[in-house]
C-alpha cells in the first residue's frame, strides 16, 4: 500500500564526517508534517550536526535529506529553498548587534524575500507582540535580557514564516530564571501548526508538546519513543545512564 503520510523531513542513510572523524552514522528519521519532535542526548552524540543538515548549515557525505519535498544537493537553489522553509533558533542568539530588535525581524523579510519595508514592519510587529516584547521593539539587542533576546531570536525566525522550525538548545544558554518565558513562548508556537524539531534536555517541555522523543549517542539514533516511553521506559543502557545523569 502507498504511503500517503507528508512528511515533513526526511533522513535516509545519512552519514557525515568531519574529516576523518564520524559524527553522524546511517541516520534514518521521518518527521511528520506538523510533528513535535525533542532530540536529546549526550555532549557530542551530533545533536547540532544532525539539525545543521537539516537546513544546509553543514553538508553530509551520504545519504538523502529532503526537507518540505526539496532534496538537500549542491545546488544552491535548494539551499535557498530550504532555508526560506526552515527556521532556526541557536542557543546563541545570533542577533545583529548594531540593529534595532525590529531591524533584526525585518531583514530577511526585505532582503531575502522582496517585501516592502511596511509589510514586514507590519509582519515583525505581530510577531514581535506574540513573543511579548512589543514595548522592545526599538531597543537594540543588548539592552534585552537573554530570555527577552532568544525571544526575538524566535520571532526574527518567525517572520520568514516557515513551514518548519528547528531549535538547537534554545534555553542552555540562559539563567535558570529565563527558561521558563522561553519556554512557555515555544509551547505556544505549538498552535501555530508548524513541524518542530528541538535539541533540548528539558523533559517538562518534552512531555508537553513532543509527539516524539530521539535519543542520540555517539553518532546514531539509540532509541525513539513517545516521551513516556523514552522517560520512563528506557531499553539501552545508553539512555538509563543519560536519563539518570539530567534528572
Ligand atoms: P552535540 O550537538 O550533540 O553536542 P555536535 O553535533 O556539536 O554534537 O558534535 C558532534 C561531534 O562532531 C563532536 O565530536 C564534535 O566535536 C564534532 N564537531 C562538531 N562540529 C565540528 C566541526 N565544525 N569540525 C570538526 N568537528 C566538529
Ligand atoms: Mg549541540
Amino acid at each position: 500500500m502507498q504511503d500517503e503520510t507528508k512528511y515533513a523531513i526526511t533522513m535516509e542513510n545519512v552519514n557525515k564526517w568531519y574529516g576523518k572523524h564520524h559524527v553522524l552514522k546511517d541516520i534514518n528519521i521521518r518527521i511528520k508534517d506538523q510533528e513535535k519532535v525533542v532530540i536529546c542526548g549526550p555532549s557530542g552524540s551530533g545533536k547540532s550536526t544532525l539539525i545543521r543538515c537539516i537546513n544546509g548549515l553543514e553538508e553530509h557525505q551520504e545519504g538523502k535529506i529532503v526537507v518540505d519535498d526539496i532534496e538537500l544537493c549542491d545546488e544552491l537553489n535548494s539551499l535557498d529553498q530550504v532555508r526560506g522553509n526552515a527556521g532556526m533558533v541557536f542557543q546563541s542568539f545570533n542577533l545583529f548587534p548594531h540593529m534595532t530588535i525590529l531591524e533584526n525581524c525585518t531583514l530577511a523579510p526585505i532582503h531575502v524575500k522582496g517585501m516592502k519595508k511596511h509589510e514586514a514592519e507590519e509582519l515583525a510587529m505581530n510577531f514581535i507582540s506574540r513573543v511579548q516584547i512589543a514595548d522592545q521593539a526599538h531597543k537594540y539587542p543588548t539592552q534585552l535580557s537573554g530570555g527577552q533576546q532568544q525571544r526575538v531570536a524566535i520571532a526574527r525566525a518567525l517572520c520568514m514564516q516557515p513551514r518548519i522550525m528547528l531549535f538547537d538548545e534554545p534555553t542552555s544558554a540562559l539563567d535558570p530564571e529565563m527558561v521558563k518565558e522561553v519556554l512557555d513562548t515555544m509551547i505556544e508556537l505549538t498552535d501555530l501548526g508548524m513541524t518542530m524539531l528541538c535539541v533540548t534536555h528539558e523533559m517538562g517541555f518534552a512531555k508537553q508538546v513532543a509527539d516524539r522523543v530521539v535519543f542520540m549517542d555517539n553518532g546514531s539514533i539509540i532509541e525513539s519513543g513517545t516521551p513516556i516511553e523514552v522517560f520512563e521506559t528506557p531499553r539501552t543502557d545508553r539512555l538509563k545512564l543519560f536519563l539518570s545523569q539530567i534528572l
